[in-house]
């Protein structure tokens, strides 16, 4: 028996020990349902000496054609997309929502699609995965008023999914809400939230270790968030992005999405620069899950680049 296997021999015995021993067992008895359970639809890290969890909603997927997708150079789409290994064929969408646990407060950005848009409504579950009631949501931050952010604000019945929530949104993106879902027939999720609703200037401290920060174009009031905690910091992009491919390798071509296509791109090409330059790390709530990572400019453009390990 070599080195190796005699340890991995006394690693045997050694576990079978623990787990036949009576005071083992008692003691992991607590234990048998972790904060936070295996799940491929949870991812914990951290940001400083706070706890953040990634919290996968679903996928939106749509063809790369025209009308259907927000970029109408289908041919070049394609191109771009099968230059970095992905299908031509289709634009993926991951969605994520994010969980910071900010002292005492628990705190949710975006509340995904609640099943619209062909999602699979995986956010309370997500939730539930990593130890989380949602009655114990204290502050929801909204990014923007459109349907696979605030869809999940609202359970299939129409009651509140987090009824114990401050439901945060800027100013401009609340009356563009208020406008905008009585025409799209959401009429019965706005009656619902607006008594949780407390809306922030731009650019406003949300909680002790978050602040909105204004990513102009996308809606009239769309907002990023900056997660800070000692040397760390992360930036929430909304949808600044959507793609991590063409958002990124792309900046300057028009999103069909955005309210604002000039201040959509001016927006883009800042992130790019200002992240590569500073190594900011990222989260992008429609990048591939968990969404984590850093622009690296490369050539004459800027790549996103997933972080691999997860954090300690
Ligand atoms: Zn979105």
């Amino acid at each position: 028996m070599n080195v190796h296997a005699r340890l991995a021999a006394a690693a045997l015995i050694l576990a079978s020990i623990v787990a036949c021993s009576p005071e083992a067992e008692k003691a992991a008895a607590p234990t048998a349902a972790p904060a936070t359970a295996p799940s491929p639809d949870i991812h914990a890290f951290r940001i400083g000496a706070l706890e953040a969890v990634a919290l996968k909603d679903g996928e939106i997927v749509m063809p790369n054609a025209a009308n259907e997708s927000p970029w109408s150079d289908t041919a070049a789409a394609r191109t771009v997309l099968t230059g970095a290994g992905q299908p031509g064929d289709a634009i993926h969408l991951s969605v994520q929502p994010l969980l910071v646990r900010d002292g005492e407060r628990v705190v949710l950005i975006d509340t995904g699609a609640g099943g619209r848009m062909g999602t699979q409504d995986k956010l309370v579950g997500s939730l539930r995965a990593a130890g989380v009631d949602p009655t114990t949501v204290t502050d929801v931050l909204i990014s923007h008023a459109h349907g696979d952010h605030v869809g999940g604000l609202v359970g299939a019945d129409g009651s509140l999914t987090f009824p114990n929530a401050a439901v945060r949104i800027s100013e401009p993106e609340w009356e563009y809400m208020k406008a905008g879902a009585a025409k799209a027939g959401e009429a019965a999720l706005l009656t619902a939230v607006t008594p949780k609703v407390q809306p922030f200037a731009p650019g406003a401290q949300v909680t002790p270790s978050i602040r909105a920060v204004a990513l102009a174009g996308h809606t009239p009031g769309h907002s990023g968030y900056e997660v800070v905690s000692g040397a760390e910091r992360l930036l929430y992009i909304g949808d600044a992005m959507h793609s991590s491919v063409i958002s990124v390798q792309r900046p300057d071509w028009v999103n069909g999405w955005d309210t604002d296509s000039a201040a959509g791109v001016a927006t883009r090409q800042g992130l790019l620069e200002r992240g590569s330059a500073g190594s900011l790390r990222i989260y992008g709530v429609h990048f591939p899950f968990p969404g984590l990572g850093r622009f690296q400019r490369r050539d004459d453009g800027f790549v996103w680049v997933p972080e691999t390990t997860a954090q300690p």
